[in-house]
């Protein structure tokens, strides 16, 4: 048969019959979705064009779903304009364990998910959980904060994090429902919920509903445990509180830049304790420095609400740890990067001088938390790690890693006291970091790149950690770690820290591209790096690189090999019974 590519081109011609297909349809929760037993969600049917509501079966393990829900089911005709129908039945659930299968249909149009219902244990092993997320957390993080805090001699290790010796450890795939690259909002959610969602989105899946508001959602953990049982919850970050991984833990918006709604969120559940940045938008319209559009001021809310408000790091020393209910917010925006607050003479923290380390709100909450007999849930966050990351400022990003260390430190700590505490220590996605050798001001000439030692040649930084606070006392020694971002927009590489702010860089021009920043251009040595990253992107940007959970106590032992993120909501809600409805 040579040649048979020459088949004359009047074949090609002969029309195709296409036997009539069927047109899919979208189902909500997804194929595959893993629930908890009695945990809520919101069911959602979308067909590919407008039905007519008598022909639509949907069955669940074939009993129609009005016999499951006994919940009012909405048909909307033609939803959004978009000239097709959906069914949505909110906040339901599913009380007996097992497999079930869900099969829709309507004229043409049909679908079929699989979904696994679980029961958790009967018996809690847990009283107390604390979540450590290090926002963008990768290896390379954790080994710069080993080597800068502890110091290496001849191949060994001077000392250990904190992290280090967590009994238990995975990696987590952190890929989501439309993107192999995640964001912080649905991989928190991941975790927060136990279903995986989309690139921005929180507690919900993507649906095709235009408001960022109306689509499916998952019950969080942090409604869960406030809906079901006596225990607190807290919330500690140092990002704004509504960034992604802190609105994670109770939100749901399609859209993780609707704040102000996710204060709103915030305050119907009333988490106990919350402390962080992102005052801005708690304030009404009319002070200055706020983002709000309406004048709603939740600060006010929260203190009548019975919260007791501190505003800067003296104030959460001095009152923090009486209150039953603590507000803390330190900052309009982030919070800023330890090593601007407490290693650098610069201007960057002039606006907002006395905010609290991430360790002494871990230390607060674990006080104020500790009160409740029926335990609680914690989640902390290192939000900066990602911040600095961005920009590729790895200095501030392993500094800040060094302070979740040390948050973490605090909470092995409690749990010596309090041994039915399960810690948990992980990061949401990772970036594109490694460490590769180091850079020695020492070496001849005034070409930096010739500086840079690898294998042999590198040697050992001379960080050092004279007074004992688990920081090097200096960033700028003359011999540094080399490290490297993977990815990257146009910028200048200067090969030393950044000591008047974080790095910036890369800046738009007139075309609306970025290009490099060139404030860093006449640094002896800077040498211009021609990005790798579509020109719109300003920063680095996040790595589909697994990343690596540790763990210690009552339900660590669940952590080991290769674990889905949504796994991670599987194992706190198993160590802490959740699945059992109201707890007495
Ligand atoms: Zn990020």
């Amino acid at each position: 048969m040579k040649a048979s590519w020459l088949v004359p081109v009047t074949f090609a011609l002969v029309p195709v019959v296409i036997p009539a297909t069927a047109f899919a349809v979208n189902i909500y929760p997804i194929d595959r979705a893993t629930m908890l037993t009695g945990g809520k969600f919101d069911f959602k049917v979308e067909f590919d064009k407008q039905v007519d509501p008598a022909q639509v079966s949907i069955k669940i393990n074939g009993k129609s779903y009005q016999q499951v829900w006994s919940q009012k089911s909405d048909f909307i005709k033609d939803e959004d304009g978009l000239n097709a129908s959906s069914v949505v039945i909110k906040n339901v659930d599913i009380a007996t364990p097992g497999d079930y299968k869900v099969e829709v249909s309507a004229g043409d149009e049909n679908g079929t998910v699989s979904w696994s219902v679980y029961q958790t244990p009967k018996k809690r092993q847990a009283k107390n959980v604390i979540l450590f997320i290090g926002d963008g957390l990768s290896v390379a993080h954790r080994t710069a904060a080993r080597v800068m805090s502890k110091g290496i001699t001849e191949g060994k290790a001077n000392g250990r994090l904190a992290i280090d010796d967590l009994t238990n450890m995975a990696f987590i795939g952190t890929s989501s429902t439309d993107s192999i690259a995640a964001d912080s909002a649905n991989t928190m959610s991941a975790y927060m919920t136990g279903h995986k969602s989309g690139v921005n989105a929180l507690g919900v899946y993507v649906s095709r509903a235009k408001d960022s508001l109306n689509h499916p959602k998952q019950e969080t953990l942090g409604e869960l445990i406030k809906r079901t049982t006596n225990m607190s919850v807290g919330v500690v970050s140092d990002a704004e509180l509504e960034d992604a991984t802190p609105a994670a833990v109770l939100s749901h918006t399609r859209r993780r830049a609707d704040k102000a709604e996710i204060v709103s969120m915030f305050y119907d559940i009333k988490p106990d304790v919350l402390l962080g940045g992102g005052s801005a938008y708690f304030l009404p319209e009319t002070t200055l420095g706020s983002k709000r559009k309406d004048n709603q001021n939740y600060i006010e809310r929260f203190q009548k609400a019975g919260y007791l408000l501190v505003t800067n790091a003296n104030e959460l020393k001095k009152q923090g740890s009486s209150a039953d209910k603590l507000l803390g917010l330190f900052h309009t925006g982030n919070m800023d990067d330890v090593l601007d607050r407490r290693f650098l003479k610069n201007d960057v923290t002039k606006k907002f001088p006395d905010q609290p380390d991430l360790t002494e709100m871990t230390q607060t909450a674990l006080d104020v938390l500790s009160k409740n007999q029926d335990g609680f849930f914690l989640m902390v966050e290192s939000a900066l790690i990602d911040k600095a990351s961005h920009p590729l400022d790895w200095e501030r990003a392993v500094y800040n890693t060094i302070m979740l260390d040390q948050s973490v430190a605090i909470a092995k700590k409690f749990a010596e006291t309090h041994p039915d505490t399960l810690i948990i220590v992980t990061g949401d996605h990772t970036h594109g970091i490694s460490i590769i050798g180091t850079i020695d001001d020492d070496k001849p000439g005034n070409d930096m790149r010739e500086k840079v030692g690898v294998y042999e040649t590198a040697g050992y930084p001379n960080y050092q950690d004279k007074n004992g606070d688990g920081y090097p006392d200096r960033v700028d020694v003359s011999k540094r770690l080399a490290v490297f971002f993977n990815n990257f927009p146009d910028h200048y590489e200067i090969f030393r820290p950044k000591l008047d702010a974080r790095f910036v860089p890369a800046i738009q021009n007139e075309k609306g591209e970025y290009i490099a920043n060139a404030i860093y251009k006449d640094i002896p040595g800077a040498v211009l790096r021609s990005g790798n990253l579509p020109r719109k992107s300003d920063t680095g940007v996040h790595s589909v690189d697994d990343m690596i959970v540790q763990a210690s106590g009552p339900g660590a032992e669940r952590f080991h090999g290769y674990m889905d993120n949504t796994e991670l909501f599987r194992v706190i809600v198993d160590a802490l019974s959740l699945g059992h409805g109201k707890q007495e």
